[in-house]
C-alpha cells in the first residue's frame, strides 16, 4: 500500500516543522553522579610517574577506569601545573585531621613531591553521551567512548531531509488514520507499521477501542501485521481505515517460511502519540526495529514513565524517536481532550 499523498495536510517542506530526538535509557540520559575523593598538586612535577604507580598500586580505583589519575591545572589559578587523584573519600583511612601524611602510609607512598589533599569531586560513572562527557569532565578528566550515531542524533540531526520526508509521510498516514478512527468516535491514535528495507507500509491502524477494551492503535497494527503474515487474531473489516499489505509481496515470497520475519523484526513502528505500557510490551514481544512517535503521553512507556525499549531485563530492546510531526500529533490529543470534555457534558 502506498502512503496516501493525495489526503496530505502538509507538504514535503514541513519536515523543518519538526525534529526527531532519540529517547534514551536511563544509564544515557542521568545526570551525572559524583563521588568525593582527595586529591593532591604534584609540587615536583619530576615525580609524576612514581607518584601515579606507588598510587595505583595503594589505592586502585577500582572501577572507575575512566577517571584519569592527573590532572592538569593550567588557567585553574593552581600555583601547581598537576593534580593528582590520591584516594576515594570513602577508602582513605579514618583520621580527625586529614593529612597527606594521614593518607599514605610511610611504606606504601613517598609523599616527596605531593602538596597537602583537598577534597574533590569525580563522576562515579562512565559517560555515554557527549553530554555526559561534558558534564563529567567539568569535575574530572574523564576518558570517553563516544558513540557518533548517539552524538548526532541526540542534536536532531540523525536523519537526512529525504528520510525526513519519508518518515513525515509515513506519520501523515498514521495520522489521517488516527483521524478516521475519531470519525468513528475511537480515541484519535493512529499508527503505521513500514518495511524500512522495501520502505512499504505494511499495515495502517487506529484506536479501536470501542469495540473492545485492548483494541489501541498500536495493538491494532500489531495484528494486521500478523494478519499480514497469514496470522492475526480479530477483524478490523468495518474499519475501512485499518488495513494491511499482504507480505507475501513484500519482503519474502509465499512457500519460503523460512524466510518470514517474526512479525515485525526489522519494520519501524509510526504512531501519533507515545505508547501504553501493553502496547510497548506488544513491540518487545512483536520485536519491533524502531518506534518513531509524534508526541508524549502522560502514562507513556517509550520515555515518558517508563522506558520499556531500554530495559536490560527484558529480552528484545530498539531505538526510539520522539517528536516526528509533533505539532499535528500533539493537535490530535487537543481533539481527544475536547472530545472527553464533550462527552462528560452530555
Ligand atoms: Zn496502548
Amino acid at each position: 500500500m502506498e502512503p496516501q499523498i493525495k489526503r496530505w495536510k502538509g507538504s514535503a517542506c514541513d519536515t523543518d516543522s519538526w525534529v526527531a530526538y532519540p529517547v534514551l535509557s536511563d544509564d544515557q540520559s542521568q545526570d551525572v553522579e559524583l563521588i568525593e575523593a582527595f586529591a593532591a598538586p604534584i609540587v615536583d612535577k619530576k615525580e609524576t610517574s612514581r607518584l601515579i604507580r606507588e598510587l595505583n598500586s595503594l589505592y586502585p580505583l577500582n572501577g572507575l577506569q575512566h577517571i584519569k589519575r592527573v590532572r592538569a591545572c593550567k588557567g585553574k589559578g593552581s600555583p601547581h601545573p598537576l593534580e593528582v587523584l590520591v584516594c576515594l573519600v570513602s577508602d582513605a583511612p579514618d583520621v580527625k585531621d586529614v593529612s597527606i601524611g594521614s593518607l599514605l602510609p610511610s611504606d606504601g607512598v613517598r609523599h616527596d613531591g605531593l602538596g597537602e589533599p583537598f577534597v574533590v569531586k569525580v563522576p562515579a560513572r562512565p559517560p555515554l553521551t557527549r553530554p555526559q562527557f561534558e558534564l563529567a569532565s567539568k569535575h574530572w578528566p574523564t576518558s570517553f567512548h563516544e558513540d557518533k550515531q548517539v552524538t548526532v542524533a541526540l542534536r536532531g540531526e540523525l536523519f537526512s531531509p529525504p528520510q525526513k520526508a519519508t518518515m513525515h509521510l509515513y506519520m501523515m498516514s498514521a495520522f489521517t488514520a488516527a483521524e478516521a478512527g475519531k470519525e468513528m468516535g475511537m480515541e484519535a491514535v493512529g499508527a503505521v507499521v513500514v518495511n524500512p528495507a522495501t520502505q512499504r507500509i505494511i499495515a495502517v491502524g487506529h484506536d479501536c477501542r470501542g469495540d473492545h477494551p485492548l483494541h489501541h492503535a498500536v495493538m491494532v497494527c500489531i495484528d494486521l501485521v500478523a494478519q499480514s503474515q497469514g496470522g492475526g487474531c480479530y477483524s478490523f473489516d468495518r474499519y475501512p481505515a485499518c488495513r494491511f499489505t499482504s507480505s507475501d509481496t513484500d519482503t519474502f515470497k509465499s512457500g519460503e517460511a523460512s524466510s518470514q520475519p517474526y512479525i515485525c523484526t526489522g519494520y519501524d513502528l509510526y504512531v501519533t502519540r507515545e505508547p501504553c505500557v501493553m502496547c510497548a510490551m506488544a513491540l518487545v514481544h512483536s520485536r519491533i526495529g524502531r518506534v518513531f512517535y509524534g508526541t508524549a503521553s502522560a502514562d507513556g512507556a517509550l520515555g515518558t514513565k517508563f522506558k520499556i525499549h531500554s530495559q536490560k531485563d527484558l529480552n528484545h530492546r530498539f531505538e526510539v524517536y520522539k517528536g516526528v510531526l509533533s505539532k499535528q500529533c500533539e493537535d490530535l490529543k487537543g481533539l481527544e481532550s475536547h472530545n472527553r470534555k464533550q462527552s462528560l457534558e452530555d
